[in-house]
């Protein structure tokens, strides 16, 4: 039976039913994947025999009935920055090309103890940087709509897989937008999390205070649910916040059927449109798709006003001197001493040198060297220290245009997908892809990607929708309005 294009949901019901196995599923899904992996990539690698042995647990746990969960026999793919224990975690780099970490993250681990399956670890842009996937050192991820588009970055393959029906759902990490703009260009659903509510143990940094791990998944309430999974207080993880998801408002929408009252929930609320995230830059097809969600909302009950948020200009600017700055601190690690590649020279200063010029690709010395310039002492206080200031303003505006409105909603990216190779030469306009999803990075407030149409190049378009810290459900309840699950599989 062809089971890899269905939701998460509807797997759930078959299983629980016994009308499926979890081990029927994963043959499904192996198949898909061996089907398409040639045309799209979005793998490193897979881990079909860990998973075979995960599915037969997990159909031994529905025959007794026991530890159910959501996600118990559902295939996922996860982002090859994450730790799996005893699997190469290589960050698509070839500094941790032979890196098999001893441990799991505590991501992992929740996967693991909820029962879900672990297909194998996807492709993406080298330590995260990028939005195209093309930095990956093992060769870009295509895009499953047209496989002469990049799927987007850096969780490009976590995306692809899941758009090509090569993963039920999958977990990739959002920095400055590595879940939500891959997921608008493949057409799945993205969530990057409040910063804090998912544990960050055992995923390799790259700018740790941006940083969040995320579900992909078909739908919303895929998503709630691997975040259901995920999230969580972790001692591992100085920067967890100590709550429980089930703590988080609104956690119960996607438990019983409350579409009805959740209706309720959306009227009358107030929704802002950021008169600056629909600059000149953005397709005129992806502002009428932020105008045709707004209506939509708007049908429901609820109010869309334009507003200012006058910071939001610097946030692109501030980003990369903030997370550049502490890339350049967090990868001073791959030295070719503890761990990771080593080209062995006779003097210590030359291994150094060839190990870090050789193991890392193009974008992510950039980043090194951008990091080191604005930390340098002569340069602190003009440029990182006056960028934490800036993110400080952001933030505050934050604050202030959420007394007003409830929610905002933006374009995701200002472009549906574009072609492989069309932006890779020139870095400043790659950068600009991730206008509209660094500003809740810097302010550390959820945000969630739903495809709500297609492009006239018959690509997916997606909307953005914000919220204040901890409204997570929120975000995926008013998103699983807007969502245009017909977008399907391509
Ligand atoms: N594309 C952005 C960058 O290159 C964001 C990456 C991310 O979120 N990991 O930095």
């Amino acid at each position: 039976m062809k089971l890899w294009d269905k939701t998460l949901l509807e797997l759930h019901k078959l299983l629980s039913s016994r009308e499926v196995s979890s081990i029927e599923l994963l043959d499904s899904v192996l198949q898909r994947i061996h089907e398409k992996e040639p045309s799209i990539n979005a793998y490193l690698c897979l881990m079909e025999q860990a998973a075979r042995k995960q599915a037969e647990t997990a159909d031994r746990r529905f025959q007794k009935k026991e530890n159910l969960t959501y996600l118990t026999g559902i295939p996922i793919a996860v982002k090859d920055n994450i730790c799996v224990q005893d699997y190469p975690t290589t960050c698509a780099s070839k500094m941790l090309k032979n890196f098999i970490p001893p441990y799991n993250a505590t991501v992992v681990e929740k996967l693991l103890d909820s029962g879900a399956v672990l297909l194998g670890k996807t492709n993406m842009d080298e330590f995260a940087m990028g939005s195209s996937c093309e930095n990956s050192a093992f060769g870009p991820t295509r895009n499953p709509w047209d496989t002469s588009c990049v799927p987007g970055g850096s969780s490009g393959g976590s995306a692809a897989s899941v758009a090509a029906g090569e993963a039920v759902g999958a977990l990739g990490s959002d920095t400055g937008g590595s879940l939500r703009q891959p997921a608008a260009f493949c057409g799945v659903v993205g969530l990057k999390p409040t910063y804090g509510i998912v544990s960050r143990y055992g995923l390799i940094a790259f700018a740790s205070s941006l940083d969040q791990v995320g579900p992909l998944a078909r739908s919303s309430f895929d998503c709630s649910k691997i975040l259901q999974c995920i999230g969580g207080y972790d001692p591992k993880d100085a920067t967890s916040v100590q709550l429980e998801i089930s703590e988080l408002e609104n956690n119960d929408y996607f438990q019983k059927d409350n579409s009805q009252k959740y209706l309720e929930e959306i009227k009358n609320r107030i929704i802002g449109i950021p008169e600056e995230f629909l600059n000149e830059g953005t397709d005129s097809d992806v502002k009428q798709a932020v105008t045709q969600a707004a209506d939509c909302l708007e049908s429901l009950g609820a109010k869309v006003v334009m507003v200012n948020l006058s910071s939001l200009k610097y946030a692109l600017s501030t980003y990369y001197l903030i997370a550049s700055a502490e890339a350049s601190s967090n990868l001073a690690r791959y030295d070719g001493v503890r761990y990771g590649l080593r080209i062995s020279k006779e003097k210590s200063g030359e291994m150094f040198k060839t190990t870090r010029s050789d193991g890392f690709g193009k974008e992510v010395q950039r980043r090194i060297m951008l990091g080191t310039y604005a930390l340098s002492s002569g340069y602190y206080d003009a440029l990182y220290l006056k960028a934490q200031k800036l993110r400080h303003l952001i933030k505050q505006d934050f604050d202030k245009a959420f007394q007003k409105c409830s929610l905002f909603l933006t374009p995701t990216s200002p472009t549906a997908a574009f072609k492989i190779g069309e932006k890779i030469s020139d870095p400043l306009t790659m950068y600009l892809s991730d206008i509209y999803t660094i500003p809740a990075n810097l302010a550390g407030i959820p945000a969630l990607s739903v495809p709500v149409g297609f492009s006239s190049k018959n690509l997916p378009i997606s909307v953005q929708l914000l919220a204040p810290r901890f409204q997570d459900f929120l975000l995926l309840m008013v998103g699983s309005f807007l969502e245009k699950l017909s977008l399907e599989i391509p």
